[in-house]
C-alpha cells in the first residue's frame, strides 16, 4: 500500500538521490540500443527533455476539482515513456525513466518492476538499466514478469530508474481476453511498459495473476508518454494528447495522464471518432467506420453514466474518456481515461449469443465507465479482493440503468445478477475471496453476480438513505487512494450506525 504521509513539504526537502548498489557484473539483456540518448541522470529533466515536475502538463487533463490534486501527490511516481511501433503493429521499442519516492515508513533495497507482457504471450527485454545514472544488475522472478532493482531509498527519497526495453506482441488474442494483442489492423497495448506495483505489508506485492481476472494493482502515477506509431494509425491513448506531428510516413504524438494507475494506448487502422460533451469532459466513442451506429450507442451509455455516476459518487477526474471498439475477447476492460469494448458486441449481426447486441453494449460500456470510480480513481488490490472493484461495479451498473430508465426497468439487470449466481446452485461462497480461490465458473457467479447482490442487502439493511451517503463516502474518502473490505465495512457502519458483522460474515468474509 501506498502509505501517503501527511505532510508533503517533507517530500520536497527530501527529493534527494537514492543510493544505488553498484553492478558487480554487467546488466544482462544489454542487447537492446538505446532510442534515445542517454538521460542526465538525475537533473531536472527526462530523456523526453520533460521536467519532472511540471504540473502544468497534467492540469489541463483534470477537471477544475481535481486540478490541486497534482501537487498534493507529489511523492506519486512519475513516467515518462517513449514507445516506438513499428509499421508491423508487432514490434515496440521502448525508453521509460521513472522518478520513484519511497513513500514508505521504512527504507527499501529493491523497487520492483511488473513486466506484464512476459505472462501475456508477448516478450519484453530490458536492457541499459541504470539507478540515478549508475547501472545496475536486476532480478527477475515470476517467468520474468517480476524484475527486481537493487537500491537502497530510505522513507522521503527519490531517485530516477531508467531502462530500455523492446517488446513483442501476440498476434493473437488467446492470453488474458488479448488485452495485448495485435490483430486485424488493431494493436492494443495494455500493460506494455515496467509498472512499478503496491509495496504493501507483503513487501512488493506481486503475482502471476490468474487468467480469468485483472493483472494490475497500482498506485495512482503520471505519465508522460511518447508515442510514435505509423501516420496511417489512429493512435488512442489514456490521457490528454498534448501534441501530435506527422513526418513522412510517422506521427509523434504525446500524451499526459495523472493521476492515474495505468496508462494505455491503441494504434488503429480505418477507424472514426464521435464525441460529446459532459460538463468539463469530452467523451469519443472510436470504432471502425462500419460500427458508426453502434458506436454512437456505446458514446450515449458512456456519456450518461459519466452524468450518473459523476453525481451520485465523485466527479469524474479527467477532461477526456475514450470508448474503443477492440478485437478482446472479454467483453469490456477498463483502463484510466480509456475502456476497451469487443467489437463483437458492435455488429455486424443484430444478436451476440441469442442476445441483442445493443443489450450486451449497453451493460458494458456503463460496466466499464463505473470502474473508473471503482478501480481507477479508487483503488483496489484486484487480485486478492476482486470484490471491491467487480462487484461493485456490478452494481452501479444496475444503479445506472435504474437512474436512466426507472427501477422497474432496471429488474432485467438485476435478473442477470441473480442468474450468474444461480450458475453455482446459489452457493453460498464468501464473496470477499482472491480471483485465485475461485475456479472459473465460480469466479463470474459469485464475484460479479453474488456479490452485486451484496449490495442490495447492504441497502435493505441500513436503508436508501444511509446507503447512498455510505457509497459518496466510500468513494471521495478513497479517492487515488486503496481501499479495502475491512476499511469499506468500516465506513459503512460508521455511515449506518450499526454493526456489520452478521451481513459481511454471511455474504464476505470467509
Ligand atoms: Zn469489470
Amino acid at each position: 500500500m501506498l502509505k501517503r504521509p501527511k505532510a508533503f513539504l517533507l517530500l520536497i526537502v527530501f527529493l534527494a538521490s537514492c543510493r544505488f548498489l553498484p553492478a558487480t557484473t554487467p546488466p544482462n539483456l544489454a542487447t537492446v540500443k538505446p532510442i534515445t540518448p542517454t538521460p542526465a541522470a538525475t537533473g531536472s529533466v527526462s530523456h523526453l527533455g520533460l521536467p519532472w515536475d511540471d504540473a502544468a502538463l497534467f492540469t489541463p487533463g483534470l477537471v477544475k476539482n481535481q486540478q490541486g490534486q497534482y501537487s498534493s501527490l507529489r511523492g506519486a511516481s512519475v513516467y515518462h515513456i517513449a514507445l516506438e511501433i513499428a509499421p508491423d503493429l508487432v514490434n515496440v521499442k521502448g525508453r521509460e525513466e521513472v522518478r520513484y519516492t519511497n513513500l514508505e515508513t521504512t527504507a527499501l533495497d529493491k523497487v520492483a518492476f511488473r513486466l506484464f507482457p512476459n505472462l501475456l504471450g508477448g516478450k519484453m527485454e530490458i536492457a541499459n538499466l541504470t539507478v540515478d545514472g549508475q547501472p545496475v544488475t536486476p532480478e527477475y522472478g515470476l517467468a520474468n514478469s517480476l524484475m527486481s532493482v537493487p537500491l537502497k531509498i530510505q522513507p522521503g527519497e527519490s531517485c530516477i530508474l531508467g531502462m530500455d526495453f523492446t517488446l513483442s506482441v501476440p498476434t493473437d488474442a488467446e492470453r488474458n481476453f488479448g488485452v495485448l494483442a495485435s490483430v486485424d489492423n488493431v494493436l492494443t497495448l495494455a500493460h506494455s511498459y515496467p509498472i512499478i506495483p503496491v509495496y504493501d505489508e507483503q513487501g512488493w506485492n506481486a503475482e502471476i495473476p490468474p487468467q480469468s481476472g485483472d493483472l494490475t494493482y497500482t498506485d495512482a502515477a503520471y505519465f508522460l508518454v511518447r508515442v510514435s506509431a505509423p501516420a496511417e494509425t489512429m493512435l488512442i491513448a489514456s490521457g490528454r494528447q498534448v501534441s501530435n506531428e506527422k513526418t513522412g510516413q510517422t506521427q509523434t504524438a504525446v500524451f499526459a495522464l495523472g493521476p492515474a494507475r495505468d496508462f494505455m494506448v491503441t494504434a488503429a487502422k480505418g477507424y472514426e471518432v464521435q464525441s460529446q460533451q459532459v460538463g468539463e469532459t469530452t467523451v469519443n466513442s472510436y470504432a471502425p467506420v462500419e460500427f458508426h451506429k453502434r458506436a454512437g450507442l456505446a458514446l450515449k451509455t458512456a456519456a450518461e453514466s459519466l452524468g450518473i455516476f459523476g453525481k451520485r459518487y465523485a466527479p469524474y477526474p479527467y477532461t477526456e474518456l475514450d470508448i474503443v471498439a477492440t478485437p478482446t475477447l472479454a467483453f469490456g476492460i477498463e483502463y484510466p481515461g480509456l475502456i476497451a469494448i469487443t467489437n463483437r458486441i458492435y455488429g455486424p449481426g443484430d444478436t451476440y449469443i441469442g442476445t441483442p447486441v445493443e443489450v450486451y453494449l449497453e451493460s458494458t460500456v456503463a460496466h466499464e465507465t463505473g470502474h473508473q470510480w471503482f478501480y481507477n480513481l479508487v483503488g483496489s488490490d484486484q487480485l486478492d479482493q476482486p470484490w471491491l472493484d467487480e462487484s461493485l461495479t456490478q452494481f452501479v451498473t444496475w444503479q445506472y440503468f435504474a437512474d436512466r430508465y426507472g427501477e422497474k426497468n432496471a429488474e432485467g439487470f438485476k435478473q442477470s445478477l441473480t442468474d450468474r449466481w444461480a450458475r453455482v446452485q446459489n452457493a453460498k461462497i464468501p464473496v470477499g475471496q482472491p480471483v485465485a480461490a475461485y475456479d472459473g465458473a465460480q469466479y463470474s457467479a459469485i464475484v460479479y453476480g453474488r456479490g452485486a447482490l451484496f449490495f442490495f442487502a447492504l441497502r435493505d439493511q441500513i436503508g436508501q438513505e444511509k446507503f447512498d451517503t455510505f457509497l459518496k463516502n466510500y468513494t471521495q474518502q478513497h479517492i487515488w487512494e486503496i481501499a479495502t473490505t475491512e476499511g469499506l465495512k468500516a465506513l459503512a457502519e460508521r455511515d449506518c450506525s450499526c454493526d456489520l458483522s452478521p451481513l459481511f460474515k454471511e455474504w464476505i468474509t470467509p
